[in-house]
C-alpha cells in the first residue's frame, strides 16, 4: 500500500494542529498508509502521541534540528523520501514549511502544489485547490510525481481536526542521522515577545481592523467600538506594517493565533495569512465595501458598506442597546 507522509510541526515544544488538519486530509483519500515525520530535540512524548494517530511516526531525534532550518531538514528528509517512495508528501504551509518544501521538492526532483485547501486523488497522482490573486481565484491544480510522489504544502485551517483518535498502534522509528550533511545555518537566539504585550489569542471577542480603515487617526472609531463590544482590538499585518498598531495585535500565520467566539473583520480581504490565525470556528461578521472581497466567501454575516460610516453607527446601536 502506498503511504502518505506528513511533515509535524511543533511550536514551544507543544505538537502543531497543522499535522492533525492534513491527517484528516489524508485520511479523507481512502485506504492508506499515513505516516508521520517528527523532526527536533528529545521527541520521545510527541512521537508516543503521534503513534496514537498514525500508521507510522517516523523520528528524527537529534540536537541540531532543536531549532526550524529548512535547508537542513530538506538535506535530512531528501534520502527518507527517496527510500519510503510516498504518494504524498504533505507540509504545512507555515514559515519552517514553505522553505522547506521547495527545497525537498527539488532535492527529491517532485512536483510542488503550495497551500493547498483540498486533496484529492487524481489518476496516478493529485488534485488540489489552491487560491491566487490574494484568494480572490481558486485554482484547481493536478500532478502526477515520480519515485518520491507529490509534495504539498497545506494551508493551515484549511482542513478539520479529526475526531477523537481510535486506539491506534502506530510504530515509531528512529531514523539514523548521519554526520553528514550538517547544518549550514548557525542559531543565534530566540527573540521573546515583549511580556507587556496585549495577548488576542486568549480573546472571546474580537474587532479586527484591516487597510480598509485607511488613515491612523480613524482607528479611535474602531477602539471606541471594540469598548463598547467588551471586545479586543486586532488587526491585518499592513496595519502593523504601518505602524498604527502593535505586532501582538496582528492576527495571522505571521502572526497570533486567535480562537475567539466572535470576529467582527472590518476593512479587511480576508487573505489566507490572515484567517490562517483564525481558529475554532468563531462567528465571523465582516464590513467591507467590495462585494467580492474573500472575507466574506467565510463570513456568517456580511455587510457591504463603508467601515468609516457604519463603525460609529454600530456602536451608537450598542451602547443603546446596552444602555
Ligand atoms: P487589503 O487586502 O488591502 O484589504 C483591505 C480591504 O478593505 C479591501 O477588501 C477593501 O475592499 C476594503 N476597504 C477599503 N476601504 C474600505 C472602507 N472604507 N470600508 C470598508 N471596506 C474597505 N496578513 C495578515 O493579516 N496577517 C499575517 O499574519 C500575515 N502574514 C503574512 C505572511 C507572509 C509571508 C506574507 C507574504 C503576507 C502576510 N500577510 C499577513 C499579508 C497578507 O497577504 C495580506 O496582504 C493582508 O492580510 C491584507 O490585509 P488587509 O485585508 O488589511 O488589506
Amino acid at each position: 500500500m502506498r503511504k502518505i507522509l506528513i511533515v509535524v510541526e511543533r511550536a514551544r515544544g507543544a505538537l502543531d494542529e497543522t499535522a492533525f488538519e492534513m491527517l484528516s486530509a489524508a485520511r479523507g483519500l481512502g485506504e492508506i498508509t499515513v505516516a508521520a515525520v517528527l523532526m527536533g530535540e528529545d521527541l520521545g512524548e510527541p512521537a508516543a502521541e503521534l503513534a496514537r494517530w498514525f500508521d507510522e511516526v517516523h523520528t528524527f531525534d537529534d540536537p541540531r534540528l532543536g531549532q526550524p532550518d529548512g535547508d537542513f531538514q530538506a538535506r535530512l528528509l531528501a534520502p527518507f523520501v527517496r527510500r519510503e517512495q510516498p504518494l504524498v508528501t504533505l507540509v504545512p504551509h507555515t514559515n519552517t514549511g514553505m522553505e522547506l518544501a521547495p527545497m525537498l521538492a527539488a532535492r527529491v526532483d517532485a512536483p510542488l502544489i503550495a497551500d493547498a485547501v483540498t486533496l484529492e486523488v487524481a489518476g496516478d497522482g493529485v488534485r488540489a485547490v489552491r487560491t491566487v490573486l490574494a484568494g480572490k481565484v481558486q485554482a484547481s491544480v493536478s500532478a502526477t510525481g515520480g519515485p518520491c510522489g507529490v509534495l504539498l504544502t497545506v494551508r493551515p485551517g484549511a482542513f478539520t481536526l479529526p475526531d477523537v483518535p481510535p486506539e491506534a498502534a502506530g510504530t515509531v522509528h528512529a531514523e539514523a542521522i548521519p554526520d553528514d550533511p550538517a547544518p549550514r545555518r548557525r542559531f543565534v537566539e530566540t527573540v521573546a515577545p515583549d511580556p507587556g504585550a496585549v495577548d488576542i489569542s486568549q480573546a472571546e471577542v474580537l474587532v479586527a481592523v484591516g487597510r480598509g480603515i485607511e488613515d491612523e487617526e480613524n482607528l479611535d472609531e474602531v477602539r471606541s467600538l471594540a469598548e463598547a463590544m467588551g471586545a479586543e482590538l486586532a488587526c491585518t499585518r499592513p496595519v502593523v506594517d504601518k505602524k498604527w498598531l502593535e505586532k501582538s495585535r496582528q492576527v495571522g500565520t505571521s502572526g497570533v493565533t486567535v480562537k475567539p467566539r466572535v470576529y467582527l473583520a472590518l476593512g479587511i480581504s480576508g487573505s489566507f495569512q490572515h484567517m490562517g490565525g483564525i481558529k475554532g470556528g468563531p462567528f465571523i461578521a465582516a464590513i467591507n465595501k467590495d462585494p467580492a472581497a474573500p472575507i466574506f466567501d467565510v463570513a456568517d454575516v456580511g455587510v457591504v458598506g463603508d467601515i468609516l460610516d457604519l463603525v460609529p453607527l454600530l456602536e451608537k446601536k450598542i451602547r443603546g442597546r446596552k444602555a
